[in-house]
């Protein structure tokens, strides 16, 4: 068992909650009147035990990987963000490797704790507990991907792009482990937040995941529409209709002691559809349920720790707009919020605390349409 005392800091935190989410770009656009750099997400791997048929990043997933930019180099980037509130840290799965686990991982975490900042990791958990038991004192939240009813399900979605056979008994140990850690994780008081796509495998059974994520411990659950990407552009696409059948179904029949997060959803409130504005009032109004609005590009950017490279987000078609060799985080989002694309959703409608949409939903329902000539429908 490995021994660790928390770092003492005498920063004392909110605690994470409905009320307090610091990822919804939402908060510092009210703050500071304009969209301000507060979350940095780096990619600190490339590398991952599994292949998920739906996985965003699964086209830059690699068997081995260069070495990484030295720490100290990312650590005086973020130490230049001024309104730093957040940094999430994602691959791959990060802590594929160990020596990243020790070498980055931890003491990124412990440099935000210490500066008063929340920590998120993007991780599927199925790597031995000894892994995340180092990263728990200093962490905040562990996001883990949970889409399934059952070990077979598991099984099906987690290896569909393997290239090679995975047998049964391996998916399903790795299943079970899944489950052991996010519940020792929980248990250790991290909020462990697990993620849902609403797509066409999970539609009609997102309220029996819903009742095994609440079981596992989770405090958060996290539920975001499917939009296939690049690498699951084969998969298809749920029409709008399902998907919102299926939130109907989820807060029928949800925990209401679990907060519902429901993220990038293809609905808004200036939407001239009654039915959509309809579910968005019912969100809103719903105890222990959020919308956030989108973090890419609005209070956040993506850092390539491989390279330098700073993205919109780790899965964006967008290329990389800067380095961080060359200039301060800071400065790079400026840049960013001149690109014609972020101007294309930078919208505000402040009576329905809404802040645009995201590019990738932009692109997928609204090509043609100019949000910077709509506004929110207040019935
Ligand atoms: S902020 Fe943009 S997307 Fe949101 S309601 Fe207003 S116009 Fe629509």
């Amino acid at each position: 068992m490995i021994k660790i005392q928390p770092l003492q800091t005498d920063i004392p935190m909110e605690a994470l909650s409905p009320a307090n989410d610091p990822w919804d770009p939402i908060r510092s656009l009210r703050r500071y009147g304009t969209h301000r750099l507060t979350s940095v997400e780096m990619t600190v791997s490339n590398l991952c035990n599994m292949r998920c048929e739906h996985c965003a990043v699964g086209d830059t997933l690699v068997l081995s990987e260069p070495a990484k930019l030295p720490l100290k180099q990312m650590l005086d980037r973020l130490d230049e963000v001024e309104q730093l509130e957040t940094i999430s840290i994602t691959g791959g799965e990060p802590s594929f490797s160990e020596k990243t686990v020790r070498e980055y991982m931890l003491p990124l975490l412990q440099y935000a704790r210490s500066r008063g900042v929340r920590s998120q990791i993007n991780s599927n958990v199925t790597l031995p507990y000894g892994r995340y038991e180092l990263l728990a004192p200093y962490l905040d939240v562990m996001h883990i991907s949970f889409n399934y009813t059952s070990a077979e399900d598991f099984h099906r979605i987690g290896f569909a792009k393997a290239g090679h056979r995975v047998s049964y008994e391996a998916a399903a140990k790795l299943y079970e482990r899944m489950i052991d850690n996010a519940r020792r994780l929980a248990d250790t008081g991290v909020l462990v937040s697990a993620e849902s796509m609403i797509n066409f495998r999970t539609y009609d059974k997102i309220d029996e995941i819903h009742r095994l994520i609440v079981e596992m411990g989770c405090k958060r659950h996290e539920v975001h529409p499917m939009y296939p990407s690049a690498f699951a552009k084969d998969l298809p696409v749920l029409p709008r209709e399902q998907m919102l059948q299926a939130i109907d179904l989820l807060l029928k029949s949800r925990d209401k002691s679990v907060w519902m997060l429901f993220g990038t959803l293809p609905f808004y409130p200036c939407s001239g559809n009654p039915e959509e504005r309809r579910l968005l009032k019912r969100l809103a109004e719903e105890p222990n349920v959020t919308v956030r609005n989108d973090p890419d590009g609005r209070n956040r950017l993506n850092v390539n720790l491989f390279t330098g490279d700073v993205f919109v987000t780790d899965f964006s078609d967008v290329p990389a707009f800067g380095n961080i060799a060359d200039a301060r985080l800071d400065e790079l989002f400026d840049r960013w919020l001149d690109h014609p694309l972020a101007r294309s959703v930078n919208c505000h409608c402040p009576a329905a605390s809404c802040c645009g949409p995201n590019l990738l939903v932009k692109d997928m329902y609204y090509k043609d349409v100019d949000f910077n000539r709509r506004s929110a429908i207040i019935d």
